[in-house]
């Protein structure tokens, strides 16, 4: 009998695992579309939300493509895939954006029924206990930490276990090879007319030439 409540309050209490995948895109790429999907499969997430970033703090007088057009750029991108969404939570939002204030609008939105894996490329998450309320940020959501090939282990190793000790933190990686793609080198590609094509989708290819952005 014991069994039985304790299995029936645990199938009551489970939430749903939502992955939300924070980036710049700038532009998105097949490397972003394949960490995304690789974190779904791997945590059986139900759905993966791409949240292109607003007005990151740390991205304080660096050039970063308009908003709109990173936005749209990831739209088109994750069209054909049924477990991807696109959120304007960023995108809408004024001054600078943090992470912590994202996944406290998708708690809300989700009524507290759901569980937060939060998925980006492992060199952001270097930089994480500069984020604003870390802590309470580790206590919302879980980190996926996507690796690029050629990525020093032994010092995410560390780090994984300096933030798991020190604040808690519960930090996954996926190892992404498609990340050899970066938005740096495709920003750079056309600015040199040199192709992109296999990259990244047809479809963000097409809008980056109509536009005429990255020139
Ligand atoms: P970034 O510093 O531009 O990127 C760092 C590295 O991670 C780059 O090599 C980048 O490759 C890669 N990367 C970024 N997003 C990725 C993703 N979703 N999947 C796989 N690789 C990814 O980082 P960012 O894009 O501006 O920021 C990442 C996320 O962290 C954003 O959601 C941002 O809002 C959040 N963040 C929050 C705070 C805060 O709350 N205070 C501070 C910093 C960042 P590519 O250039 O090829 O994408």
């Amino acid at each position: 009998m014991k069994d039985f409540i304790e299995n029936c309050t645990e199938m009551t209490s489970k939430k749903i695992k939502i992955g939300i995948m924070g980036g710049t895109f700038d532009p998105i790429h097949y490397g972003h579309l394949v960490a995304a999907e690789a974190a779904r499969v791997k945590f059986d997430l139900k759905d993966v939300i791409f949240v292109p970033s607003g007005n990151p703090p740390h991205k304080k007088g660096q050039k970063v493509l308009d908003k709109t057009h990173r936005y749209l750029m990831t739209l088109l991108a994750t069209a054909t895939n049924p477990y991807f969404q696109v959120s304007r939570n960023e995108v809408d939002r004024e001054g600078y954006t943090y992470t912590i204030d994202t996944i406290r609008d998708f708690d809300i939105e989700y009524n507290g029924t759901a569980e937060f894996y939060f998925i980006t490329g492992a060199d952001a998450l270097s930089e994480v206990l500069t984020w604003k309320n870390i802590e309470k940020l580790f206590e919302m959501c879980q980190f996926v930490a996507a690796t690029r090939p050629g990525y020093k282990y032994e010092e995410l190793f560390k780090e994984i276990e300096y933030l798991t000790v020190n604040y808690n933190g519960r930090i996954h990686f996926v190892e992404v090879p498609s990340l050899a793609i970066s938005s740096t080198d495709i920003r750079e590609r056309v600015r040199m007319d040199l192709p992109i094509k296999y990259l990244l989708s047809e479809a963000v290819e097409n809008y980056i030439y109509k536009n005429n952005l990255y020139k």
